[in-house]
């Protein structure tokens, strides 16, 4: 496999390294751009007619600033939204797939691509709901919900919700476009929206006076604390670190107030924020948590870069081995994180054989970008697998408790991430 290329200086791309830049180069002129290209180097190689975007300018999706540095390439990606019929023969469409740290308000975020739509979601693990159940106790314990009042849930693609908690609570769902008491966005819902500063402002504008936004994300510090690289994906189009995300809220008028980070995906963060209300110490920490990560530093932040192709050797290199050995390898979960590294990692169906998943809408479709077909739990436990890669950490004690048979036949579970 070729080795990555430094994300700072790609072949062919100007490294200002003697301070002056070349015309063209991402930092020339004032007005910095990206261009050339880094590649993850992906086994099969992207389409010809592809037009990737890489000379386009950048424009902060929140402050609109141009200033910034791309902090991560993964090359061309298939959408990990488009899950083809198993049958369909490729190649798959694919579009860049980048990320971009804004100098000005800290936002990273996705570059180009602003045309994939997020499939909803009809599966909730139960790993996120054990989540919320978490993040409700801590914010009652606070008292950062009212006692009685209404309030308005923005959804999101990835599913679930906080309303049958909060109606437990004591609040009442507001009537559509009323203001509320308290306005939530907390599964994930707000990264979904290319035009960030709009789609923040709407919720802030939501609020009744006194109101409380409750604000759930997985933060930057944990994506890059835990090398998660392959958190970018297509229609993710914001990454919140909570700096930048305390800065954002004071653009739109509001003051965060509380913020706790919990386990889930290696760092998630529920937010609280107010029109007048004051920073605590919980907050504070969270904050300084993901700055001693250095989530606004680019250099900091594109460890991300230098992770991909020694994941994806690892992970190969596993499949490669067990397959020498006789073993039947599987994969559990066809998550869209799982995207970009079965094709960074050149698997096929000839190394994997399949990915079980508990969602029936997937099933008879394959991996998008390969061959990998997608099937359905009760299918994998058949085929009595000697490893089965699991592509959602936090799902390990679930799946293991919901399909025991896999190590009562002798197979075992392994982190498909391991090689980070
Ligand atoms: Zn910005």
């Amino acid at each position: 496999m070729h080795r990555l290329r430094d994300v700072h200086a790609p072949a062919g791309m100007c490294t200002g390294a003697s301070g002056v830049h070349e015309p063209g180069c991402a930092r020339a002129g004032g007005r910095r751009r990206y261009r050339g290209r880094v590649t993850a180097a992906p086994q099969a190689e992207p389409r010809a007619d592809v037009q990737a975007p890489v000379d386009a300018p950048v424009a902060c999706r929140f402050c609109g600033g141009t200033a910034g540095d791309l902090v991560l390439d993964l090359g061309e990606q298939p959408s990990s939204e488009l899950f083809p019929a198993a049958g369909a023969s490729g190649p798959d469409p694919l579009l860049p797939l980048r990320m971009w740290l804004c100098a000005e308000c800290g936002l990273a975020q996705l570059v180009g691509a602003d045309d994939v739509t997020e499939e909803p979601l009809g599966f909730e693990p139960a790993a996120l709901a054990a989540q919320r159940a978490a993040a409700l106790r801590r914010l009652v314990a606070d008292g950062v919900l009212p006692e009685r009042g209404t309030v308005a849930e923005y959804p999101s693609p990835h599913g679930g919700t906080w309303l049958p908690e909060l109606g437990a609570h004591g609040l009442t769902e507001a009537a559509p476009g009323a203001a509320a008491d308290v306005v939530v966005d907390a599964c994930f819902g707000l990264m979904h929206f290319p035009d960030q500063r709009a789609a923040l402002a709407e919720r802030a504008a939501r609020l009744a006076p006194g109101g409380t936004l409750l604000l759930q994300y997985h933060c930057l510090g944990a994506i890059v604390d835990g090398l998660q690289w392959n958190a970018l994906r297509h229609g993710h189009y914001a990454y919140y670190s909570t700096p930048a995300m305390v800065g954002m809220l004071a653009e739109v008028g509001l003051t965060a107030t509380a913020a706790h980070r919990f386990p889930l995906y290696g760092g998630t963060v529920l937010l609280a924020a107010t029109r007048d209300g004051r920073p605590t110490d919980a907050l504070a920490a969270v904050v300084a948590g993901e700055e001693v990560t250095g989530v606004r530093d680019p250099a900091a932040v594109s460890a991300l870069q230098g992770s991909v192709a020694r994941t994806a050797e690892w992970l190969r290199a596993t499949c490669a081995a067990e397959q020498r050995a006789g073993h039947r390898v599987y994969g559990y979960c066809a998550a869209s994180r799982a995207v970009a590294l079965l094709r960074v990692a050149g698997l096929d169906a000839s190394l994997l054989t399949a990915v079980a998943d508990a969602s029936p809408d997937k099933h008879g479709r394959r991996m998008p970008g390969t061959d990998i077909p997608i099937i359905a739990p009760d299918a994998l436990v058949a085929a009595r697998p000697d490893v089965v890669l699991l592509f959602v950490s936090d799902l390990a004690a679930e799946v293991r408790a919901a399909l025991p048979q896999i190590e009562a036949a002798g197979g075992r579970w392994e982190d498909a991430g391991a090689g980070r």
